[in-house]
């Protein structure tokens, strides 16, 4: 993935979101996807009924979510039925984290996330 340039980046990811059956599972098997309420299922940011979802809004919204959060145990990446790399997208959103704000996920047991902000949504 580093050698690829960000237009090749983008372009890999796109063909991949658009493998995306919106089954869900990649959310509903994450032990850190707690909300009571998702954005993931709000009509006013994701149109509702589209298969595959709106490209790349629902996944990059669920890379947002997931940042300062995915603990990198990988469930995501089994429990897609069509095998896109989620694993790969959110270790990479983690890296960001952690190069801008120095900060893992479980790796100090009282810090809280940079992004901490999102959890107003719970
Ligand atoms: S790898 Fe991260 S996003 Fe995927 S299920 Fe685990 S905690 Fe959730
Ligand atoms: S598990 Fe895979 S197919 Fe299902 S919503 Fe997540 S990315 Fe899409």
């Amino acid at each position: 993935m580093d050698e690829l340039n960000l237009e090749e980046r983008f372009s890999y990811w796109f063909k991949e979101f658009d493998r995306c059956i919106k089954c869900y599972g990649c959310r509903d098997i994450c032990p850190m996807c707690f909300c009571k309420t998702c954005t993931l299922e709000e009509s006013d940011l994701i149109n509702t009924g589209d298969v595959p979802p709106e490209n790349p809004m629902f996944h990059l919204t669920r890379a947002v979510h997931m940042a300062g959060r995915c603990i990198d145990c990988g469930l995501c990446n089994e429990a897609c039925p069509v095998g896109i790399p989620l694993r790969t997208l959110y270790k990479k959103v983690a890296d960001i984290i952690d190069q801008e704000f120095d900060y893992r996920t479980g790796f100090t047991e009282d810090a809280k996330s940079p992004l901490n902000i999102l959890g107003g949504a719970l």
